[in-house]
């Protein structure tokens, strides 16, 4: 038997390292621990609720900041905040922080460098959207294309993975997923001509266990929907992280735009772009998939984020995903078969009459037919989409969907053949006549602040904003929504019926993806900012000319007596 001080001695080895350690237990169990956030989307299911209620309708008007810290930064700040053991991780474009999340002081920062011409393969804003927390490390992509692992407790880099060359289009912007013990990541990089893929790599050494290519290689299933050779560069990246369902043993996971935009060398489907892909984690093997917009011309990227949720459907009750995709249809899949049970529009959309439910295909309007002819048209949404990448939140008390939209359509001005015909990867895969051009119908509502039934994609309520926002949705079962505008106001609304309850003007606009946790009995609420995005950097909004950059992030608390430190005064 062993002497108790060498059990205590044992034990005060062991037990720090049984903390730091993430179980696939505590990944599980994530959206029901409101003292820690550590998966995206707060929770394998991503909805984004939490079940917190100490700051609600009745007292968010006395939430005030507890703390800023700089991020030292003028991109965009687009990651997740994760929490664990009172200490906040947090990633951007060039560097990692650890917090102390009670008092907003730094514990470590670990920096990055990679190559300044990588920045030439990005399109939409040079950021980072989160790490993953599992066995004592954190995980993230640097935009060169490399998957790397630290150590939580200290930021010194434990190893570093070549996904894939910058110069054959490719970048990494996504927050890993750690599911089933691996990490996956995806890809950016369809707008210049990559050939999109998901990968899965062992935590502990970032070896390479699986890779899958969104895109068939020549005889593979689904090959012949693209002709020629136009698939080895047709696009379908993989930029959002995917949710997961363990009792599936199943991740789902949105794939990109074809390339180029210009549809007029890929006549077909182009499987598996603008898709959700059901794979099994320890395989990558794809079970089932599900495309949305079949040989899309206008960059509705697929990959927005794929909630879980169980809805009453036809008075049975289904286990689904949902995802709010840019083309502005609002689709319901069962998760097990990715049988399509509902796709309604949430937004004003020209493209496409309806998707067929008894096929799952869209069905097209004049628009896409003159448009796949090599014709201009108007189309709307815009290629920002009815929503773009920012995310969702989902109330299982409500039954409601939270997102903010936008409301602007596109002037598609297509080029002819023979000028997209020999783009090479790495060069930008467009093929449209100014890509960036937005229309805009109503001045006072450039985007809204939704409540939706996801089933049938009513609102039920809807609030305009002069600017549209581009910030993600938290939920909380204090009734409230919380979620950030491209102004800087950071807000809370209420969640049954749109009212602005309480706001805060911070230092720069918001694109962040806001989280709530509780630590000895309080509630916080953290959010970043500091904003960036082709809608930022081209559409000319008026409203946003004298928005400062400078990326922060911020937590609040409700209002009380001060009680930090307390200095001595001098005397006199
Ligand atoms: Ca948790
Ligand atoms: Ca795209």
């Amino acid at each position: 038997m062993m002497r108790p001080t060498v059990v205590a001695i044992l034990m005060s080895v062991i037990f720090p390292m049984l903390a730091l350690a993430q179980t696939t237990d505590e990944l599980k169990n994530d959206e029901r621990t409101p003292d820690d956030v550590l998966t995206y989307g707060m929770g394998y299911g991503q909805q984004r609720f939490s079940p917190l209620t100490r700051i609600n309708r009745n007292n968010v008007k006395r939430l005030v900041p507890a703390w800023s810290y700089s991020m030292s930064d003028n991109r965009g700040q687009e990651a997740q905040p994760l929490l664990k053991d009172g200490i906040l991780y947090l990633t951007d474009h060039e560097k990692t922080v650890a917090l102390d999340a009670l008092s907003g002081k730094a514990i470590w920062k670990s920096m990055i460098e990679y190559p300044p011409d990588t920045t030439r393969v990005v399109c939409c804003g040079i950021v980072n959207r989160g790490g993953a927390l599992f066995d004592g490390k954190l995980y993230r992509t640097i935009l060169d294309a490399h998957v790397i692992a630290l150590d939580i407790k200290t930021g010194k880099e434990v190893w570093r993975t070549k996904s894939a060359d910058p110069k054959d289009g490719y970048s990494m912007t996504v927050a890993p997923l750690v599911a089933s013990g691996v990490v996956i990541a995806g890809v950016a990089g369809a707008e210049f001509g990559h050939r999109g893929y998901l990968e899965g790599l062992d935590p502990q050494t970032g070896k390479q266990l699986w890779r899958t290519y969104t895109i068939p290689a020549p005889g593979e299933p689904g090959a012949e929907t693209w002709p020629g050779d136009a698939g080895s560069h047709g696009g379908g990246s993989t930029w959002i992280t995917g949710s997961y369902d363990p009792d599936l043993d199943l991740v789902f996971w949105g794939t990109g735009n074809p390339a180029p935009w210009n549809p007029v060398n890929r006549k077909g489907d182009n499987l598996y772009t603008n898709s959700i892909l059901a794979f099994q984690p320890k395989t990558g093997k794809v079970v089932w998939h599900y495309q949305m917009t079949p040989n899309d011309p206008f960059d509705y990227d697929g990959v927005n984020e794929l909630v879980q949720a169980e809805l009453t459907i036809d008075g049975t009750l289904r286990k689904v995903v949902m995802q709010a995709n840019r083309n502005g249809f609002l689709y319901v899949l069962e998760r097990a078969t990715g049988k399509l049970l509902a796709a309604n529009k949430f937004v004003k959309v020209n493209w496409a009459e309806r998707i067929d439910l008894a096929t799952g295909r869209p069905v097209w309007t004049e628009v896409t037919k003159a448009a796949l002819e090599g014709k201009s048209v108007q189309v709307w949404p815009h290629l920002t989409g009815g929503k773009n990448w920012h995310p969702m939140s989902y109330s299982p008390i409500s039954k409601l969907i939270y997102l903010n939209t936008t409301s602007f359509g596109w002037d598609y001005q297509p080029l002819p053949s023979e000028e997209v015909a020999n783009l090479k990867p790495g060069q930008p895969h467009y093929g449209i006549k100014r890509p960036f051009v937005y229309i805009f119908d109503d001045p006072d509502g450039r985007g809204h602040l939704r409540a939706l039934d996801p089933v049938t994609g009513r609102s039920k309520w809807a609030v305009p904003f002069k600017s549209p926002n581009f910030s993600g949705t938290l939920v909380t079962a204090g009734g409230l929504v919380f979620t950030g505008r491209l102004t800087g106001e950071f807000m809370a609304v209420d969640a049954d019926t749109g009212k602005t309850l309480w706001e805060f003007q911070t230092s720069a606009g918001i694109v962040g993806q806001p989280i709530t946790w509780e630590r000895d009995g309080k509630q916080y609420v953290t959010i970043t900012n500091g904003a960036t995005g082709p809608y930022v950097m081209r559409s000319g909004d008026p409203n946003l000319a004298n928005v400062p950059a400078g990326g922060s992030v911020w937590t609040f608390k409700l209002f009380e007596e001060y009680s930090g430190p307390q200095r001595a005064t001098s005397g006199n």
